[in-house]
C-alpha cells in the first residue's frame, strides 16, 4: 500500500522510534503516547482491520500478541500490568488502516474505557 502510513514506517519512508523488527513485525514508539510506554506492534503485512484478517492470519496474531507481551515484561511492565488494545473502524477511534496492537503501560489505566 503506496500511502499507507504504517507501511511507509515499515519501508523506511517515514522515522519511528523502533523497538523491534523481525520478518514479520515491527513495534515503534506511539508519537502520541496516552501512557508513559505506549508501543505499537503492526504486521508487515498490509491488513486494514481487524475485519479482514483470515484464517492465515491466525499466526500472526499470535505472534503480535506475544511480541507486545515480551515487550511490555522487557520494559518492566510484566508484574504491574500492562493493556493491549485492537481497534477496529470508527466507534473504536481507528486511524490508521493497517492493524497494529497498542502495547500501554506505566499508569493505572481506567476500566471501562472511554
Ligand atoms: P488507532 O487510533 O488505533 O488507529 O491508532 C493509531 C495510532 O497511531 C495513534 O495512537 C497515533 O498516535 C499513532 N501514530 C500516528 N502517526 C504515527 C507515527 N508517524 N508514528 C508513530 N505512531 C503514530
Ligand atoms: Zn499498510
Amino acid at each position: 500500500m503506496d500511502s499507507c502510513l504504517f507501511c511507509r514506517i515499515i519501508r523506511g519512508e517515514i522515522p519511528a522510534k523502533m523497538l523491534h523488527q523481525d520478518a514479520h513485525l515491527v513495534a515503534f514508539a506511539d508519537i502520541a503516547p496516552k501512557a508513559p510506554f505506549h508501543i505499537l506492534v503492526v504486521p508487515r503485512e498490509h491488513v486494514a482491520t481487524l475485519n479482514d484478517l483470515a484464517p492465515e492470519h491466525d499466526g500472526l496474531v499470535g505472534e503480535m500478541v506475544r511480541r507486545g507481551a515480551a515487550l511490555a515484561a522487557a520494559h518492566g511492565y510484566a508484574d504491574s500490568g500492562f493493556r493491549t488494545v485492537f481497534n477496529c473502524n470508527a466507534d473504536a477511534g481507528q486511524a490508521v488502516f493497517h492493524i497494529h496492537l497498542h502495547v500501554l503501560a506505566g499508569r493505572k489505566l481506567d476500566w471501562p474505557p472511554g
